[in-house]
């Protein structure tokens, strides 16, 4: 995504949301690199060595997806869909296989299992999430890396990315109103609205001060 611009108030609300996601996930027993929140802007994570693979699930077609195959805007899919992409952004990020993955050795077959199985796992718990404050997640993109697990001495496999309105794409049940990055990456105006929108139905309350 080659569209940039600064948003005012848009990395506190994202903050919020993640921190909020990923705590939620936490507590399903995902692993990942969230260790807490420091302040509005802010927050700490573990150092981790990061896959050079976006890991895109989708629930319903849009976006890049209906361009390339010619789907129709919103058909709901028979099962979700897991993609990979190669992080490089001067190549906008391509599609990749997983021979792709392994032929590089950019991960091992054990652990895009492992992943495989964690990102579909996440997309349900999200998918829960989201439909009980009335929001269908028709989509989003996760990172992964590699983290030190001082209790067990050992490397292990995390979460090591935010899970925003920036990363998801999120539509109102009822009126399939955008609530995420899409209304600024289609002039679609009231960002902040839409993220506060989200923020709100989560439960997560305005902060003041910090
Ligand atoms: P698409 O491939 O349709 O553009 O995006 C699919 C999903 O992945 C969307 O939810 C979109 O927000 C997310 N996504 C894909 N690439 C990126 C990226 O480079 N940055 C961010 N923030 N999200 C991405």
């Amino acid at each position: 995504n080659l569209k940039k611009a600064k948003v005012e108030g848009k990395g506190v609300l994202n903050n919020r949301i993640s921190e909020y996601i990923l705590t939620n996930l936490s507590q399903c027993g995902i692993k990942t690199h969230f260790v807490k929140r420091l302040n509005m802007r802010e927050q700490l994570i573990k150092r981790a060595e990061i896959f050079p693979i976006e890991f895109i699930v989708r629930n319903i077609a849009t976006g890049s997806l209906t361009k390339r195959l010619d789907i129709p805007e919103g058909t709901l899919l028979e099962r979700p869909l897991l993609e990979y992409c190669y992080k490089k952004d001067e190549l906008n990020d391509p599609l990749i296989s997983r021979e792709h993955i392994y032929s590089f050795g950019w991960a091992t077959e054990e652990e895009i299992k492992y992943i495989d199985k964690t990102t579909l796992r996440i997309n349900d718990l999200l998918t829960g999430v989201f439909r009980a404050v009335g929001i269908k997640l028709v989509d989003f993109k996760i990172e992964y890396g590699k983290a030190w697990n001082k209790d067990t001495d050992k490397k292990e496999i995390v979460l090591a990315d935010e899970i925003s309105p920036d990363t998801c794409r999120l539509w109102d049940v009822k009126t399939e109103k955008k609530l995420d990055k899409d209304r600024f990456r289609k002039d679609l105006g009231n960002i902040i609205q839409a993220y506060q929108e989200v923020a709100r139905r989560l439960g997560i309350v305005p902060e003041t001060t910090n």
